[in-house]
């Protein structure tokens, strides 16, 4: 069986959610493609400013002649007669990651940031997919930092995927939105032992097909009441690992009974994926 979150979501590197994170992209782009852009041979040496005049010179003029012979070898052009060669760069933007909250930067101020659920009491229904208790859900819907997108699905992992300061929780929610182009972003929601929660109950109550479970849910009450969040860009955290993902890790945890916990690990107690490295992705952090 296969969860919508590992549906491959549609490439779309040029529609207007991606001008909306230009900022974030260009930031991680430009450093890398200068670099590429100059040849191998001139980056590896020191500056000949830095040197002492007497070897300076040699020096400049043996950096010409590697970097003329560089760019004769074709280092730093791109080969459109062979373009089936060329190479995409993947899987140094996986999910999940370790989020350190001391190297998360503020969001910018001028841009939409809000989390907004709304029609968030719908019909669903509960299912074990497999590797996950899941619920079937299509009704809500969310603006993202100002965007429209619909949940296709929620699903939960034990232990908590993403960590916090190094910090695992007992479970992490998965809400998995879908803009109509395609785009994916995932709000992860991280649960902690306290007060019972109904809607918790009501997801339990569908999976196990109890009499009189209900078939209506309310999204809400599983989110946390503070919407702040940290923000990146990366992954499915399930095969094929398709990149290009927001998320959104809400820190603010909300609170299930021992009892409800205890349920879900009798389904799912290890279906977390390790955390990732950052490979100097931005970490956004909002306060919704
Ligand atoms: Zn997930």
């Amino acid at each position: 069986m296969v969860s919508r979150e590992t549906a491959s979501p549609q490439p779309h590197r040029h529609n207007d959610a991606d001008k909306k994170t230009t900022p974030d992209k260009r930031s991680i782009f430009q450093p890398i493609l200068k670099d590429a852009m100059r040849p191998q041979a001139q980056a590896s040496l020191p500056a000949p400013e830095s040197l002492p005049m007497r070897i300076a010179l040699p020096l400049s003029a043996l950096c010409i002649a590697m970097t003329f012979a560089a760019a004769h070898a074709g280092d730093g052009k791109i080969d459109y007669d062979h373009q089936d060669k060329w190479q995409a760069a993947h899987e140094t933007q996986q999910s999940p990651i370790d989020i350190v909250t001391h190297d998360a930067i503020d969001a910018k101020a001028d841009e939409p940031q809000a989390l907004v659920f709304m029609h968030t009491h719908a019909p669903m229904e509960a299912v074990d997919n497999g590797h996950a208790v899941e619920v079937e859900t299509h009704a809500t819907e969310a603006t993202i930092r100002g965007r429209h997108f619909a949940l296709a699905q929620f699903h939960f992992h034990a232990a908590s995927e993403h960590t916090i300061d190094g910090k695992h929780y007992p479970l992490e929610g998965h809400y998995v939105f879908k803009a109509q182009d395609g785009r994916l972003a995932v709000v992860g929601v991280m649960y902690e032992v306290g007060k019972p929660n109904a809607q918790a109950q009501a997801v339990l109550d569908s999976l196990d097909h109890k009499r009189n479970a209900p078939h209506d849910i309310d999204v809400d009450a599983l989110m946390p009441a503070r919407h702040d969040y940290y923000h990146y860009l990366g992954s499915l955290t399930t095969p094929p690992l398709t990149e290009n993902v927001e998320w959104y890790v809400m820190p603010t945890p909300v609170t299930m009974s021992q009892k409800q916990i205890d349920a879900f690990l009798a389904h799912y107690r290890h279906n977390n994926r390790n955390v990732q490295p950052l490979n100097g992705r931005p970490l956004v952090h909002s306060a919704g």
